[in-house]
C-alpha cells in the first residue's frame, strides 16, 4: 500500500476519487479551497449546486456500491428513490414517453444533500482527511514525477495527486510551465442558460417532469424534480436567443412557452421558497490528455477537469463516478510511472458516447459553434425515428432509458430486434 494520495477539490469528482484512493493508500488528503459547510448547504466553489441535479442510474449504482447504505440514508433525509421510468413524466417528440418500469434506479434530491452525504461518510473514514480553506497553488515536479503540492497552508508530499478542480483545473497550464506537450482542447460554443428556483411541493408530487426542447424550432427546455424537505426544484434552460427569466412571474411565463404546459400547470399557483439562481455555460470542453506522449507520473485528473458535458442530459456526476471506477482499476494494478497512459485512455473511451450524444443535440441549434460529431446520416435518421416512435413502444423506451442512464452504450440500440421495431413503426 502506498503512503499518501492527495485529491484537489472536494466536489463530486473529488469525493468519489477520495473514496477509491482510501482503499489503496494509507492516507488520503482532500484539499478544498472553500470553507465547507457543516450540512447540506450551497457553497461558492460549486455555483451549479443551486441548479437542478439529476443523478442517473449509473451514478446512483456506483455511489451505492462505494458507500453502502447511502441510498437508505438519503431517503431517511427526504430524498425519493425509485425507478426513473416510473418517476418521470417525460415529454418529447410531440408526446409523452411511456411511464413504465425501466430498471433504472435513481434518487431525487438536491445536489448539496448528495454531496454532504458523501462528505460525511468520508469524514468517518480513519484514513481520509478533508482540509478545507486550503488552496492549491503549485504542483511539485521532480524527475518527471509529481512528488507533492504547495498549498496556501504549506507543502504536502504525495505518491499520487488527483486534480478534480473542474474547469478551474491548473493542470494544462502547469504542463506548459514544465515544457510538457499540451493537450488538445476540444471546445464547443453552446451558450446554454440555466435558471432554477425551489418551490413548495404538492403532497402528491413525488417525481420528475421533463419537457424537452424541440430543436431547432423551440430551444426552451424545462424540468421539475422533487427533492428533500417537501420541496421541488424547477429548472428552465434556454440557448443564446432565449431570454433568461428575471423574476418568478417571468419564470412561470417561460414554462408556458415549453413544448407542453405541464410544468406551467404544476407551478402556476405555487409559491417559490427562494429566489431565482442562474448559471451560464458558454462552452463545453474536453481536454484530451489521452493523446499526450508525455505526462508527469503521480498525477491524474478526474471529472469536469477532463470533460465538461452539456448538463442537459444530467451526465456529469455519473461520468465522474465512471471515471472513479477506472481509477480503481488502475490502482488495483499498482501505481506505475505510466499509469496515466492507461487511465486517460480508458477515461476517453467512456467519455466518447456522452460527449457525442450531447453534441448531436447541441448542433441541432444554429448558435452552436465547433466541431460536430461525425455521425453517419443513416444512423442519425435511425435515432431520430427511434426517438419519435418510442413514445408508443415501451420496449424501445426501456432500451433507450438504459443508454440515457449510461448503463449501456448507444450501440446497444442497434440490436436487430430493436432496429426491426423502429423500421416497422409508423
Ligand atoms: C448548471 C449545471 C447543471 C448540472 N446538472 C447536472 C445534473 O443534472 N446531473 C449531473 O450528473 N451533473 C450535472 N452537472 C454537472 C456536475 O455539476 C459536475 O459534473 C459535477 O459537479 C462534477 O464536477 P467536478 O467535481 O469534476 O468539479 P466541480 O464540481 O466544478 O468542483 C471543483 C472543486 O474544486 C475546488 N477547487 C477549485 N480550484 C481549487 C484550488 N486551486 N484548490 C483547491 N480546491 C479547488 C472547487 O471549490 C470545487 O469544490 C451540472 C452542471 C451544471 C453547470
Amino acid at each position: 500500500m502506498k503512503e499518501r494520495a492527495i485529491i484537489v477539490g472536494a466536489s463530486m469528482a473529488g469525493l468519489l476519487a477520495a473514496r477509491i484512493c482510501a482503499d489503496h493508500f494509507k492516507e488520503v488528503v482532500i484539499l478544498e479551497k472553500d470553507e465547507l459547510p457543516i450540512g447540506p448547504q450551497h457553497r461558492k466553489g460549486i455555483p451549479q449546486d443551486q441548479q437542478l441535479h439529476l443523478l442517473l442510474a449509473k451514478g446512483n449504482q456506483i455511489i451505492n456500491r462505494l458507500f453502502p447504505g447511502i441510498g437508505e440514508e438519503l431517503v431517511a433525509q427526504g430524498a425519493i428513490a425509485g425507478d426513473l421510468g416510473l418517476l418521470m413524466q417525460w415529454y418529447s417528440d410531440g408526446g409523452f414517453r411511456p411511464q413504465c418500469l425501466t430498471g433504472q434506479q435513481t434518487i431525487l434530491l438536491s445536489r448539496p444533500l448528495l454531496e454532504n452525504a458523501l462528505r460525511q461518510r468520508l469524514m468517518q473514514k480513519n484514513n481520509v482527511l478533508i482540509k478545507d480553506q486550503t488552496r492549491v497553488s503549485r504542483w511539485q515536479l521532480k524527475g518527471g514525477k509529481i512528488t507533492g503540492i504547495h498549498t496556501s497552508e504549506g507543502y504536502i508530499e504525495a505518491d499520487l495527486c488527483v486534480d478534480t478542480c473542474g474547469i478551474a483545473s491548473s493542470v494544462p497550464a502547469a504542463l506548459d510551465t514544465w515544457n510538457y506537450p499540451l493537450p488538445r482542447v476540444e471546445q464547443v460554443q453552446v451558450n446554454v442558460k440555466y435558471t432554477s428556483c425551489i418551490f413548495e411541493r404538492p403532497a402528491d408530487f413525488k417525481g420528475l417532469i421533463n419537457i424537452n426542447s424541440d430543436a431547432p424550432r423551440n430551444s426552451k427546455h424545462g424540468t421539475v424534480q422533487a427533492i428533500e424537505g417537501n420541496k421541488m426544484i424547477v429548472m428552465v434552460q434556454g440557448r443564446e436567443q432565449d431570454d433568461v427569466p428575471a423574476d418568478i412571474a417571468s419564470l412561470k411565463a417561460y414554462t408556458k412557452q415549453l413544448e407542453h404546459p405541464l410544468i406551467y400547470q404544476t407551478i402556476e399557483h405555487l409559491n417559490p421558497l427562494g429566489t431565482l439562481t442562474h448559471y451560464h455555460i458558454p462552452k463545453v470542453r474536453w481536454v484530451h490528455f489521452e493523446e499526450l506522449s508525455r505526462f508527469p507520473a503521480g498525477l491524474l485528473v478526474l471529472g469536469d477537469a477532463i470533460c465538461r458535458l452539456n448538463p442537459v442530459y444530467g451526465q456529469g456526476m455519473s461520468s465522474a463516478a465512471l471515471q472513479a471506477e477506472v481509477l480503481n482499476q488502475v490502482l488495483q494494478k499498482g501505481l506505475r510511472e505510466d499509469s496515466w497512459k492507461i487511465y486517460f485512455k480508458q477515461v476517453a473511451q467512456l467519455l466518447k458516447s456522452p460527449w457525442e450524444v450531447t453534441l448531436a443535440e447541441d448542433f441541432k441549434f444554429a448558435g452552436t459553434q465547433g466541431q460536430a460529431p461525425k455521425i453517419p446520416k443513416l444512423v442519425e435518421r435511425y435515432f431520430a425515428k427511434l426517438s419519435r416512435v418510442m413514445n408508443q413502444d415501451p420496449v424501445l423506451f426501456v432500451a433507450f432509458a438504459s443508454v440515457v442512464n449510461l448503463m449501456k452504450p448507444p450501440t446497444s440500440l442497434l440490436r436487430p430486434n430493436l432496429i426491426w421495431r423502429v423500421l416497422r413503426a409508423k
